[in-house]
């Protein structure tokens, strides 16, 4: 996927985690709550709830969805989550 430098990727990302939240069919629970946890997460360090370090504990949330999730929908989670948290970061928190 191309994005010029106008998109907000936290916006990208957001719409990815709904994405899957929504594509889930929660017969397991890494997929079925991590889903969930991750978009609730992002959005509240964007609005100041969680403080910014609380992305690190997403990425480990991710990283045991990858292993613990039952199908591809679920183990592919953690590749626009990451990509997107360690690149624009900043765009994530403010
Ligand atoms: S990983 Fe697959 S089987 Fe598990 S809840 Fe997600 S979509 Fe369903």
């Amino acid at each position: 996927m191309i994005f010029n430098s106008s998109r907000s990727m936290y916006n990208i990302l957001r719409d990815y985690l709904e994405f899957f939240t929504e594509e889930s069919c929660g017969q397991c629970t890494p997929c079925r709550v991590g889903c969930q946890q991750l978009l609730k997460g992002i959005e509240a360090v964007k609005k100041g709830q969680k403080a910014p370090g609380y992305l690190n504990d997403l990425k480990k949330l991710s990283a045991t969805m990858k292993i613990a999730a039952k199908c591809g929908l679920g183990q592919s989670v953690s590749n626009p989550f990451n990509s997107i948290i360690d690149n624009f970061r900043e765009e994530v928190i403010y």
